[in-house]
């Protein structure tokens, strides 16, 4: 009756109002209340002689699920489980099945240069909880996990000491491609082991014939738009590997130590305006500063800031005459120990037209030119400028008409042009020392010092780079960078802070040097005029190649004549000359080009987008770079709609790992266990729960600490499900499942929270927040399942009759229960979630979880009027338990007033008699009796403990508000305890209760 009242009321908006005075929380009253009492009465401890005699006739849980799995148990366990619920077909299942969406997360390629290491766990258990999230969610799933399998790292790594001595291109590739298929055999294992589901045997490989081709349409694509070029210019060299390096090859070290020197260039043409404005100024020189004295010899000009002041000063202790800036002036002044005195000031226009006497090269003069880039931050205010070896450098070259000369070779030493003295000397070493020891002869140094700063090194040998010209292809990123820019506007980005990292690295880089001097990679598809030198490459080469690579896999360029690479149609076509004219090109492309081409060669036509590319922060300025340049250069947009940008697996204490330290947590040592003892084997499912649980957003720690939190987690989790299990022994949901309409209230009310918790677990999945998903499971678990539900319901499971209305009633909410727990739990252990389905009722043998779909819920639970009678009885609850602290409920008869309305009928629809020891509201009470009355009786024992509370029922946002005043009589009950059910229910002591002599008559 209350119902439809209630119902009439459509769209209820229940709110919490001011509840008991002295309850607490809705659920948190029962916390510290034991009401294990059924439970109690089966322990084999029971001294009660009389309890032995009902035993048998209670329904106790009952299940085969084991508690716990640990050491190789538990392994053997979770391989059986991959095999026997068919984890490597799921993939290719979903992909065959019929889905309205699909769901496209493009994988990112590791490295096939090692062991799978930490970070491929967290990054690819990431990938694959959100996958399996979709899937069960009824997506069709699109991921292929892919290789980056060319480069330099495995080159060095497959040749190891021996170098590439002797070695043709070929052998060298083929060397390397071993090294790689090694490292990606061994990957793969792992990454199937810890349960990530893909299509295994159709992976990508950037050393795929099919993929190169691709990766060469793409090249074409952005060179007939003028994108790829070639040019001479200043570009990070790496000694150390022979090759030049893109700015993401490089690392940083803080702790580089330079010789860095002052060092004099005297004036022999004073500038026009200075010698106009102040006489007696022969003999003054210009002071430099710089951190690479091994550039002097390369010098070419110095430069000044037009705008800023200028000041010829005279050393105090030696009368030498020098123009710095007069900014540093008092800098300069503490460093070489000596006043120094003002002669004149000049603003830097008018040092225009000054020339200088090259320090260390006879004859030579290089002008004074202005510039923008001259910092007054430290140095002298005037610069060196070294066209060849630096990237300002060679920009004032370019405007002035400069000679960028280089006088370093490819193993960083100097060449012949450099002169006899320097010639084949390194120049980060002893051609350092020769180049001060030449100034040092000639009067021109001033003062050397060691300077710690930040140095760019090779990312793969840790050693030190420097900057030198040579001819290399570059993609011009400056003219890319606004479309870029506009394209990423379009892009969600998780966290959002990491957008403006990718913004500043987009302006930080204004070409990408995209040729490598090596063997193993995809050639850059050009030809050279043996005569001219000039580049023969256009649209008909390279489709040429590309065919030919899709065909026979690019080592053909090694293997195949220049006259089958460059047959007389296409020679015909590019209005070329005979093709003894041409030789091939000897570069490779850089590696970030190739997996940057990924999404052109593995997703599906007809737009090649995918939903959002997981990768961790190192890729800002890598892959997920690399990839929006390429796409935004063919096609003007984002090869991906979101980004997900997570953050490094550090030691346990946030340190980085490394085998120097001995802090590298192995993921194999992980799952199996180690030989210490204090390495137990975990299993991939704690593997993946510690993915799952850590914020990932930020550094994720891992260790002894985190694993063994979540095992124990795991195994409360287990313990919940078993009780589930337990109960629903012999139940069969499509056969006596009870209609919603007809359940219990409290029932009901559980599938309203399992509904609740339901749709909060699926958004949080939706949000890549897993660790949302686990919180929001154990509040659920803890709060309204074990201290509250399953506290009520025991009596009702074990006690009531197999086939009651009520127990079934509860049976119904269990399975409901299980299964959504098991559910929303399953994308992140997929091994417990198949086992737990093994058991569980409702379903076929041989079912999947994985193949049965997402989480159930239906309207029904949303009742109208149900929320406000159950919350209402569980504030009552919480006062009458706030009345007695710390004494069993059950020994007390409970009698609640409340005067005619709201509140009343919906008390009065959890028991309609005015005293009940079996209603729905005594089992909410767990009290021995409750009374339900509009005004307490008058002659109350004088032993009655009285309270009083309210409950506010607030109804469509706050149109229909009541606020409802009830007060509670609570007496020691007179009633004997039940010897079957041990409720204080029964007549006298050695006799059975009503509901329990029923029960035991009917068996
Ligand atoms: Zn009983």
């Amino acid at each position: 009756m209350l119902f439809c009242r209630v119902s009439a009321v459509s769209q209820t908006l229940v709110r919490w109002g001011r509840r008991s005075h002295r309850g607490g929380g809705l659920l948190r009253g029962a916390v510290s209340f034991s009401s294990s009492r059924c439970h109690g009465s089966a322990q084999p401890t029971e001294t009660d002689s009389a309890q032995g005699l009902y035993r048998d006739t209670v329904l106790l849980p009952r299940t085969d699920f084991p508690m716990k799995l640990s050491g190789q148990k538990l392994l053997d366990r979770e391989l059986e489980i991959q095999k026997e619920c068919g984890f490597a077909d799921l993939y290719s299942w979903q992909r065959e099945r019929k889905a309205k969406r699909e769901f496209c997360l493009h994988d990112g390629p590791p490295y096939a240069n090692g062991d799978a290491h930490v970070g491929h766990a967290l990054n690819k258990i990431l990938k694959d909880i959100r996958n399996r999230f979709e899937m069960l969610r009824g997506r069709q799933v699109h991921f292929i996990p892919g290789w980056d399998c060319h480069g330099l790292p495995i080159e060095l790594k497959a040749l190891g000491e021996l170098g590439t001595s002797g070695l043709s291109p070929l052998q060298i590739r083929q060397k390397a491609r071993e090294f790689a298929e090694g490292a990606i055999a061994r990957q793969k294992a792992a990454f199937q082991r810890w349960g990530v589901i893909a299509d295994w045997d159709h992976c990508y490989y950037t050393y795929d014939a099919a993929y190169e081709a691709a990766q060469l349409n793409v090249f074409q694509e952005m060179h007939s738009k003028g994108l790829i070029y070639q040019d001479y210019k200043p570009v990070f060299w790496s000694p150390s590997s022979r090759t030049a390096l893109a700015e993401a090859e490089l690392e940083y070290n803080p702790d580089h130590v330079s010789r860095a020197i002052y060092a004099t260039f005297p004036l022999t043409t004073l500038p026009p305006k200075m010698a106009s404005e102040k006489a007696g100024l022969e003999g003054v020189s210009v002071l430099v500063w710089t951190t690479q004295p091994w550039t002097i010899p390369a010098n070419q000009a110095v430069c000044y800031m037009p705008s800023s002041q200028y000041s010829v000063v005279k050393r105090a202790d030696n009368s030498q005459l020098l123009l710095v800036a007069t900014d540093r002036a008092a800098s300069i002044a503490a460093l070489l120990g000596t006043e120094l005195q003002s002669v004149g000031t000049f603003t830097g226009s008018q040092l225009e037209g000054g020339l200088c006497k090259h320090p260390t090269i006879p004859d030579k003069e290089v002008p004074l030119l202005p510039a923008n880039h001259v910092t007054m931050a430290k140095g002298t205010g005037l610069v060196h400028t070294a066209p060849a070896h630096g990237m300002d450098d060679y920009s004032v070259a370019s405007q002035f008409k400069l000679s960028v000369e280089c006088t370093v070779d490819e193993d960083g030493k100097f060449n012949e042009l450099a002169g006899p003295e320097l010639h084949s000397l390194s120049v980060m070493t002893e051609g350092t020392d020769k180049v001060i020891s030449m100034l040092k002869e000639c009067g021109a140094l001033v003062k050397e010092e060691q300077c710690v700063h930040s140095y760019p090194y090779d990312w793969r040998t840790k050693q030190p780079v420097v900057i030198r010209p040579s001819k290399q292809w570059f993609i011009n990123t400056a003219s890319l960078k606004d479309k870029a820019k506009e394209a990423l506007q379009k892009v969600r980005v998780l966290p959002e802070s990491a957008r403006s990292s990718l913004l500043a690295m987009l302006d930080k880089r204004t070409y990408w040097c995209i040729s490598r001097q090596r063997s193993w990679g995809v050639p850059i598809p050009v030809f050279y005029h043996r005569e001219t030198g000039e580049a023969l490459i256009n649209k008909h080469t390279v489709s040429h190649i590309a065919e030919l690579f899709k065909e026979k896999g690019c080592d053909c360029w090694w293997e195949l004549p220049v006259e089958a690479l460059l047959p007389p149609e296409v020679l015909k076509k590019s209005n070329a000359g005979p093709v003894t004219d041409y030789i091939r090109g000897e570069d490779v492309l850089d590696i970030w080009f190739d997996s940057g081409a990924s999404w052109a060669a593995v997703l599906g036509e007809p737009d090649p987008r995918a939903d959002v590319y997981v990768e961790g922060k190192d890729q800002l300025g890598g892959w997920f770079q690399s990839s929006l340049l390429t796409s935004v250069a063919v096609r003007n947009k984002a090869p991906y709609k979101s980004l997900v940008v997570h953050g490094f697996a550090v030691s346990e204490h946030g340190e980085k790992m490394s085998k120097s330290l001995g802090n590298v947590v192995d993921p194999d040592t992980v799952i199996n266990g180690g030989k210490d003892p204090s390495m137990p084997a975990y299993g991939a499912d704690v593997l993946r729960w510690w993915v799952a649980e850590s914020n990932v957003f930020s550094e994720v720690q891992i260790g002894p600490t985190a694993l063994n939190s979540a095992r124990d987690s795991i195994s409360k989790l287990r313990n919940t499900l078993k009780f589930l299990l337990g109960n629903l022994q012999g139940f069969d949901p499509r056969a006596q499942a009870v209609d919603p309409k007809q359940m219990h209230y409290i029932d009901q009310y559980m599938l309203h929270l399992l509904r609740e918790f339901s749709i909060k677990v699926t958004d949080a999945y939706s949000e890549f927040d897993a660790s949302r998903v686990i919180r929001i499971l154990q509040a659920f678990i803890s709060r309204d399942l074990s201290s509250f539900y399953f506290s009520i319901i025991k009596d009702r499971l074990y006690c009531d009759s197999e086939d009651s209305l009520g127990r079934r009633s509860c049976q119904t909410a269990l399975e409901e229960i299980l299964d959504g727990v098991t559910r929303s739990i399953a994308p992140v252990l997929p091994h417990v979630a198949e086992e737990v389905y093994l058991y569980a009722p409702g379903h076929d043998k041989g079912e999947t979880l994985f193949k049965s779909g997402w989480i159930k819920s239906s309207s029904v639970w949303r009742r109208p009027g149900l929320e406000e009678a159950v919350e209402g009885a569980c504030a009552i609850r919480d006062s009458f338990l706030s009345s007695i602290p710390g004494k069993n409920a059950a020994q007390y008869d409970l009698t609640i007033a409340i005067e005619p309305g709201l509140l009343f009928e919906l008390m009065e629809s959890l028991q309609e008699e005015p005293t009940s020891t079996s209603s729905q509201l005594a089992e909410l009470m767990m009290a021995a009796r409750v009374n339900l009355t509009s005004e307490l009786p008058r002659d109350l024992p004088p032993d009655t403990l009285l309270s009083h509370g309210t409950f506010l029922i607030n109804l469509e946002g706050g149109v229909i508000r009541e606020d409802s005043a009830y007060s509670l009589a609570v007496v020691p009950t007179s009633a004997a305890r039940c010897p079957r059910c041990r409720r204080y229910t029964a007549e006298s002591a050695d006799c059975l209760c009503p509901r329990c002599q029923t029960v035991v008559s009917q068996a």
